[in-house]
């Protein structure tokens, strides 16, 4: 059902936002920094927040199936049901995601980083095209994006059902679900040879993989106080990369700043 090449799933996922994996505008080395989306970028978790257009019960009811099915047939799921059941189409899921709030500072430090012209900025998420890209059209940021954004690509059916499809299938690794192994990305990000070095900077457990791949010139910054900050005591020796961690924008910009123009 979903045999799409990769290249055109890619394709797919980047064409909202224009650029994508575009030849490279200056020469020399460059610095890749690849951010997560929920909870990082935005303060809330972007598929909780749209589950909260269901009625309380039906929402509980497939929350409560997350840890045994996951997060894509949780939103699949979400989605199908706002449709079919409550006439919520793409719009108005596109509006709640619009409305999500920035984590204090983000917008001020990515649009920063995208100003230095020796590295480029990219999105890894494991929420889908369509969130991402409304959320980013809401503050005209696409452009930030120069590096791509790798996430499960979306498309409104004719009906006006929004459908997730995907990023990949995977049974390589049991770190991460079968719809998206972060580490496989940074892993491609890093083989394409196009980066020297690789900043990654998330909060969740689903990003543990990602940093596990990282080298020792490569950093990971950790949003402090949330999942992945306490999964550092039991994988921080695991870690090649060198570790910051922060709370908000503002605190990584200020610690982030003086290790790329250093
Ligand atoms: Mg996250
Ligand atoms: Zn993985």
């Amino acid at each position: 059902m979903f045999a799409i090449s990769r290249s055109l799933r890619l394709s797919r996922c980047l064409s909202p936002f224009g650029r994508g994996l575009s030849a490279s505008s200056s020469p020399g080395p460059r610095t890749l920094v690849a951010i997560d989306f929920d909870r990082t970028i935005v303060e809330q978790d972007s598929y909780l927040a749209v589950s909260q257009l269901l009625p309380t019960s039906q929402r509980k009811e497939l929350q409560d199936q997350i840890p045994k099915c996951g997060w894509l047939s949780f939103i699949s799921q979400v989605l199908q049901r706002l449709h079919g059941e409550h006439k919520v189409n793409s719009a108005s899921v596109g509006k709640r995601v619009r409305s999500l709030t920035a984590v204090p500072g983000m917008l001020r430090v990515m649009r920063q980083l995208a100003r230095i012209p020796e590295l480029e900025l990219c999105i890894v998420s494991d929420a889908n095209s369509f969130f991402i890209g409304e959320w980013l059209q809401a503050y005209a940021i696409e452009c930030l994006f120069a590096g791509g954004v790798f996430t499960n690509p979306a498309c409104v059916q004719a009906s006006g059902e929004l459908l997730v499809l995907p990023y990949q299938e995977q049974t390589d690794c049991d770190l991460c679900p079968s719809n998206m192994c972060k580490g496989s990305v940074m892993d491609e990000l890093t083989c394409s040879g196009r980066y020297e070095r690789l900043i990654y900077v998330g909060d969740s457990c689903n990003d543990l993989c990602a940093i596990k791949r990282l080298r020792q010139k490569d950093v990971a910054c950790i949003r402090r106080g949330f999942e992945l900050h306490g999964k550092m005591t039991a994988h921080g020796q695991e870690l090649a990369c060198s570790v910051l961690t922060w709370r908000d924008g503002h605190e990584l910009e200020e610690l982030l700043m003086p290790k790329i123009v250093a």
